[in-house]
């Protein structure tokens, strides 16, 4: 059943909700096959990138044709909007909650931009989450350098703009490469600007690459050198100091990709996409059943 945000979030109190990018059919239907199974809360949400490989609109009501009858809480949000006209298209469609990203603005620029979407977002009843301080990496069309949250700076942020969840760059980064050496999350940060800003807090960049699927990529012939990701212990930690929904799309694409490339390889005769799918949905279906377990149970 799709519902608001707001109410996920709320819902979670100390716990981890999961938020998974999805663009097609299979993703959908694998996330939505494990929540049925779990029956518990999870964020679907859609990039602009994501949008446009889905087909916009006709994305948008697969979504939320294919989650009439469901039974665990869903949510619909649009990760990452920096174009006003998509914004405004997904407030539109139905989206039950929307990113404005202004982290690639000056400080005093992107309150301005945010505040100018929250006007938006919120005279139509939906929640917004924003980012500040820069999240690194490389996802979709989202790439840069990573400048980390200053906590006085979000207080002032978050009231001023009025935003209901926000993205403080904490120091993981988009993309299947996170980290250069250890792996640093200042879990002192997520903390004060929790306290500060009072509103959940949203941790992108937080796939977790775990070893046993690295190791399966790697056998089907991807090459995952220097890969890493998140470990969940960390992410636990991180929900403990405040974060609410801990977004994920590189652990689904590796694990998608691996399925895909055993299944092509295995099969070479077979020449029926959805044979090849289902071994791609089968894997999706493995990462994001162990991220909703561990991350829903504290
Ligand atoms: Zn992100």
């Amino acid at each position: 059943m799709l519902c608001d945000t707001r109410l996920l979030l709320n819902m979670a109190k100390d716990r981890g909700v999961c938020a998974f990018n999805i663009y097609n059919f299979e993703i959908l239907k694998a996330i939505v096959d494990v929540a049925e199974e779990l029956l518990i809360p999870v964020i679907i949400q859609v990039s602009e990138g994501g949008l446009e490989y889905g087909g916009g609109l006709s994305l948008v009501n697969l979504v939320k044709t294919h989650l009439k009858g469901t039974k665990a809480p869903y949510a619909l949000h649009l990760d990452h909007g920096r174009d006003i006209d998509v914004i405004r298209s997904a407030i539109k469609w139905g989206f039950t909650s929307i990113m404005v990203d202004g982290s690639h603005l000056p400080f005093e620029e992107n309150l301005k931009f945010t505040q100018m979407v929250v006007d938006i977002a919120h005279r139509a009843g939906i929640p917004v989450e924003a980012e500040l301080g820069t999240i690194g990496g490389t996802e979709d069309k989202i790439t840069g350098d990573m400048h980390l949250v200053d906590p006085a700076e979000a207080e002032i942020f978050v009231s001023k703009t009025g935003v209901d969840f926000l993205a403080p760059a904490v120091g993981t980064s988009h993309g299947a490469f996170k980290f250069k050496g250890k792996q640093e999350i200042r879990f002192d940060l997520i903390e004060e600007v929790s306290k500060r800003t009072g509103v959940p807090l949203v941790l992108h960049g937080a796939s977790s690459l775990p070893g046993w699927l690295l190791d399966e990529a790697k056998r089907s012939g991807v090459d995952v050198e220097g890969m890493n990701g998140v470990p969940y212990e960390v992410l636990k930690e991180a929900v403990r100091r405040g974060i609410r929904k801990l977004n994920a799309d590189t652990d689904l694409r590796i694990a998608f990709i691996t399925g895909l490339r055993n299944s092509l390889i295995e099969n070479p005769g077979v020449i029926d996409p959805r044979k090849h799918l289902n071994r791609g949905m089968e894997w999706i279906k493995r990462i994001v059943r162990e991220r909703m377990e561990i991350l829903w149970n504290p």
